[in-house]
């Protein structure tokens, strides 16, 4: 029943299996050294997940290891600090909030980025979730995760040898994945019947550990369900309309359903984007059957609910047939007391028809929220009309930026820099500005040596990677050299990894060609680009846009000096943030909700290059990086496109190019290195998920107003 119990490690490293099944390890890096001593070449090829390696691993390795002094003393070591995580009373959120001991919060997302042995994300909001859990977790905000365990996760990329995008999945074996079944009193596989429909369907549920905070995650493949009710929730973002409807009233519904199953009564419910809306409308609906009238019901709903909306991208808004609704939906509105029409009415955007998800969650959520300054401002704007009577900039949203977990991305052996000189404090203090200030005093050899590391690092992950594609495959020499072999560790080199969407404008820099390959091919200041990034599965638009820059990559007239590498998650966006060395966005302005890559590299001491939208638009202090266009964006259209790149290029010619190889008679770039220490010192304390995950405590899930009711 629980893969877990089936295996056994001897006796004396028993303790193992809690570490392993805990992601607490992977932002600890005491923990992940001691799975890599095990065994260093399968920890490589179980590709970093503990319980593939601990069950693989021969079992005279293990009783040598049982036997080896040295070894168990660093285990004790680490399970003992586990333990002293997971019982620690004294938390930020003990001493900040002694009033609320004993509520909790539950945390809805579709995906959810914690590591990459858990392929349960596709992207930016997946990877916020992930941060936002282990950061609730370190401070002791009693959060609770509630998703779904997609046994295909999101699509794997392969680049053909055309340039084009092959969409792969992967099945899921539940043998080694980090997840274990949630069981009933009697020790039997915990299973609910969520209504769906004229119907109802079986969901069974598994838990993931995040340190202290669990992330419960549901799966329709059990039997009993009809096969369309099994796929529900077979893959993140795939199938078409109704299965999606499907998915979303499941994480709902659901996933309301599976808290109250497991006798939780969290005191704020907390959507992150508009995919788990219909949780409002299942907890409106539990209190109408507990005899509130519905404004009653509605209101009390408000008072514990917050909601993130995550994109101004009109796509980025699920929107469904109202007739679908209807057709789900028709033994749901008189439980509310409602007509059809007073229900549709939840969630149609004023003057348009269909249901959208993004305006029933606001609707119903009492206290909202964007991800950015700048967003926060586009989207009192776009949704004003739900507020009729005030100008938009009263309309009820405020804005929390998004921020980065620091101890998940910045490099191990940078943080063991920022020990020595900020002191041990920036992992306790990751939001305290006076911590950070110290970065000034970390001299700009050691800064810089560390620098070279991690960009060796990243070209030699690369090199590995098309020398494995080249002898297993034999493939072309020219897909082996596009894949990053001819990089040079000694030049310039610019990092773009993201989604290929439209607005992204990933192409931006391919607008003059002649002029990109005087950049690239100047024999004392070279320049080189590293380009990653899925496009989704449908989107052959996106599609177009990595083969655009994947032929450029082949074409020998660029020397090999453009690569493209395959298949964006976190694994590879952590060589890249920890391995360049500038940071490179170009969106449309005002599309960029936050983004948070930037905020990755630049706690790295990377700096940032990029359009004043999202978050750059607040962190930019004119000494920690470059601007692309003007504050506000130059709108849409060829020619502010025009004007974006022409301010690259003249950027990097004029600026980048010229600091970055400027060198003292030690080969340091002084003027760069210092630039560095301005992005950490700046971008840190702000950027990072302490800080955010603070904000949302603090403003939107207890907020005084709140505490007092
Ligand atoms: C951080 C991250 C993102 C989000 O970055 P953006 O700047 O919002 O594009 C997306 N994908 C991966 C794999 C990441 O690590």
């Amino acid at each position: 029943m629980d893969p877990a119990s089936d295996w056994r490690l001897p006796a004396r490293l028993a303790r193992l299996k809690d570490l392993a099944y805990n992601l607490w390890w992977s932002w600890h890096p005491e923990a992940r050294v001691l799975f890599k001593e095990i065994d260093r070449s399968l920890w490589a090829e179980a590709h970093h997940n503990p319980v593939a390696l601990l069950r693989r691993c021969a079992p005279a390795r293990l009783e040598e290891l049982a036997a080896d002094a040295g070894f168990l003393q660093r285990l004790d070591g680490v399970i003992a600090a586990l333990d002293r995580y997971l019982g620690a009373k004294d938390t930020w959120f003990a001493r900040a909030h002694p009033e609320a001991a004993g509520a909790a919060v539950a945390y809805f997302s579709a995906e959810f980025g914690v590591h990459n042995s858990l392929k349960i994300y596709s992207g930016g909001l997946g990877i916020l979730a992930g941060d936002h859990c282990k950061s609730a977790s370190d401070l002791g905000v009693p959060l609770v995760g509630v998703g779904f365990m997609y046994p295909q996760g999101y699509v794997q990329q392969r680049i053909s040898s055309d340039g084009w995008q092959q969409n792969v999945y992967e099945q899921t074996d539940w043998s080694v994945a980090p997840v274990r079944p949630v069981l009933d009193p009697l020790g039997e596989r915990l299973l609910l019947s969520v209504p769906l429909g004229r119907g109802a369907v079986s969901v069974a549920v598994w838990k993931v550990q995040v340190g202290r905070v669990p992330l419960y995650l549901m799966d329709t493949n059990v039997e009993g369900n009809a096969p369309q009710d099994r796929e529900i929730s077979g893959r993140l973002y795939g199938g078409d309309r109704a299965t999606r409807l499907r998915q979303e009233i499941l994480l709902g519904v659901g996933g309301v359903r599976v808290l109250r199953a497991l006798g939780l009564r969290p005191r704020v419910f907390h959507a992150n984007e508009g995919h788990s809306s219909f949780l409002f409308l299942e907890l409106a609906r539990e209190k109408v059957a507990a005899g509130a009238s519905l404004d009653d019901a509605l209101r009390e709903v408000a008072e514990m609910s917050v909601f993130t909306t995550h994109t101004p991208v009109e796509a980025g808004h699920d929107v469904f047939a109202e007739e679908m609704i209807a057709e789900y939906f028709a033994s749901f509105w008189p439980q509310l007391g409602v007509e059809r029409e007073r229900f549709l009415e939840f969630a149609r955007a004023p003057g348009r028809s269909g249901w959208n998800m993004t305006a029933l969650a606001l609707r119903l959520a009492g206290r909202r929220n964007a991800v950015s300054r700048r967003h926060g401002a586009v989207s009192r704007e776009m949704w004003r009309s739900l507020w009729p009577e005030g100008p938009a900039e009263k309309a009820p949203i405020v804005h929390v930026t998004n921020g980065v977990h620091l101890p998940t991305w910045i490099q191990q052996e940078l943080g063991q820099v920022y020990d020595r000189y900020l002191g041990p404090e920036w992992r306790e203090s990751q939001d305290d500005a006076a911590v950070w200030s110290k970065a000034a005093a970390i001299p700009d050899e050691v800064l810089w040596l560390q620098r070279g590391r991690g960009k060796s690092a990243l070209l030699q992950m690369m090199r590995a990677r098309a020398r494995t594609r080249w002898m297993s495959e034999r493939a072309d020499p020219a897909h082996t050299l596009a894949g990053g072999a001819l990089l040079d560790h000694s030049a310039l080199l610019v990092g773009f990894a993201r989604r290929f969407a439209g607005y992204k404008r990933a192409t931006l820099v391919l607008r003059d060609v002649e002029r990109l390959k005087r950049l690239l091919l100047d024999p004392w200041r070279p320049v080189q680009f590293v380009f990653a990034g899925k496009a989704h599965p449908a989107d052959d638009g996106g599609k177009a846009l990595i083969q655009q820059i994947y032929r450029l990559a082949k074409d020998p007239a660029f020397g090999g000096r453009v690569a493209f590498v395959e298949d964006y998650d976190m694994h590879l966006a952590r060589y890249l943030v920890q391995g360049v060395d500038l940071w490179l966005n170009n969106p449309l302005a005002p599309l960029e909700a936050c983004g948070t890559s930037g905020e990755k590299a630049g706690a790295n001491g990377v700096p940032n290059f990029s359009v004043l939208d999202g978050w750059w638009e607040e962190g930019y202090n004119g000494a920690n990086g470059w601007a692309i266009g003007e504050p506000g964006g130059r709108g849409a259209g060829p020619e502010a496109d025009a004007a974006d790149a022409e301010d690259i290029y003249r950027t990097l010619e004029e600026k980048i190019v010229p600091l970055y190889y400027q060198r003292d008679e030690h080969g340091i770039p002084r003027g760069w290195v210092s630039l560095m220490k301005a992005s950490i010192r700046s971008v840190a304390p702000r950027y990072g998920a302490d800080r955010m995950v603070k904000d949302y405590v603090d403003g939107l899930y207890l907020p005084k107003a709140a505490v007092a009711r």
